[in-house]
């Protein structure tokens, strides 16, 4: 949708700042949810390979009828637990994931595939991401790029291969503003995307420091949240199977937060994730 700005990735590649994210939608629902969203103007889709709705993702964006070329889709590579990601096996192991993900989605390339998270006490991830590379120089994926990664680990992921990753995909809503990150990730040129961008619709939708913010424009608490990430720079991706509300949360242009608001939003942060601190987390 012509209101929604871009960000354009550190290989020129434009991304809309505003997208539509399908965590947790059971694969028989996605495809209404996502229908509904491209219907209503989103232009980018962020499933993964562990939410087990890649199939009914496909099928919602076929449904919607919107050329595959007008769309922004991601997803992101489930690093098992139980898996060897190293040598040539390992190299062979991610081809073949990305290959049933396009399968899934019914779809002959990705915009944008993610390692999903660092897990770092397994070790160097830098097997994984020269697959990566590999996808993106064979112009399977038109960008690559991470997610949950630290400075730690995007530092490791510099030292060892020779792409910067386009986008690091992290928790970030006002309760959790990830400042640091967000300055590392402009030094390095890497965009920096939020996961649970309205902190799950949880407390800080019930924060009274936003409901003022929301009377005084005339928006809802949801749509504050989210444009607050779009004048902070940031890309958001949130989720709703409610046409109302994935309406609502795409309808965030034609007002303006001034510093006075943004002030009220920085005193907001707790400091306290809702996800895991993805250093110390091994997921299976
Ligand atoms: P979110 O912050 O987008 O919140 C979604 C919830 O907020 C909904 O389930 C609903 O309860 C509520 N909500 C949505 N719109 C609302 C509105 N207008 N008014 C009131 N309540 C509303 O949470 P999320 O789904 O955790 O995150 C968004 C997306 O981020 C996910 O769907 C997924 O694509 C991605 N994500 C990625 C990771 C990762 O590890 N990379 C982790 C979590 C989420």
């Amino acid at each position: 949708m012509s209101t929604i700005p871009s960000i354009t990735l550190n290989n020129g590649l434009a991304m809309p700042q505003l997208g539509f994210g399908v965590w947790q939608v059971p694969d028989e629902e996605a495809s209404a949810a996502v229908r509904t969203a491209v219907e209503a103007g989103y232009r980018s889709i962020d499933t993964a390979t562990i939410y087990e709705n890649e199939v009914g993702t496909g099928l919602g964006i076929r449904q919607a009828g919107v050329p595959r070329e007008e769309l922004f889709l991601t997803t992101k590579l489930w690093n098992s637990g139980k898996r060897d990601w190293s040598g040539q096996a390992g190299r062979d192991a991610v081809l073949r994931e990305f290959d049933a993900s396009l399968d899934k989605l019914g779809t002959d390339y990705l915009d944008l595939y993610l390692i999903h998270w660092p897990r770092p006490m397994h070790g160097s991830f830098a097997n994984i991401w020269q697959a990566f590379e590999e996808l993106l120089a064979g112009g399977r994926t038109r960008a690559i790029g991470v997610s949950n990664f630290g400075q730690a680990e995007l530092t490791q992921l510099f030292e060892t291969t020779s792409v910067v990753p386009a986008v690091n995909q992290v928790e970030l809503h006002p309760h959790f503003p990830q400042q640091e990150l967000r300055a590392f990730h402009a030094q390095h040129g890497i965009a920096t995307e939020a996961w649970s961008p309205l902190g799950q619709g949880k407390e800080l939708l019930g924060e009274p420091a936003l409901a003022k913010i929301a009377a005084k424009h005339g928006r809802t608490v949801a749509q504050v949240v989210l444009r607050w990430h779009l004048q902070i720079g940031v890309i958001a991706i949130p989720k709703s199977v409610t046409p109302s509300r994935i309406r609502e949360n795409l309808d965030v242009a034609g007002f303006e937060l001034d510093a006075e608001d943004l002030a009220a939003i920085a005193e907001t942060a707790t400091g306290r994730r809702l996800g895991p601190d993805p250093t110390g987390f091994d997921w299976n």
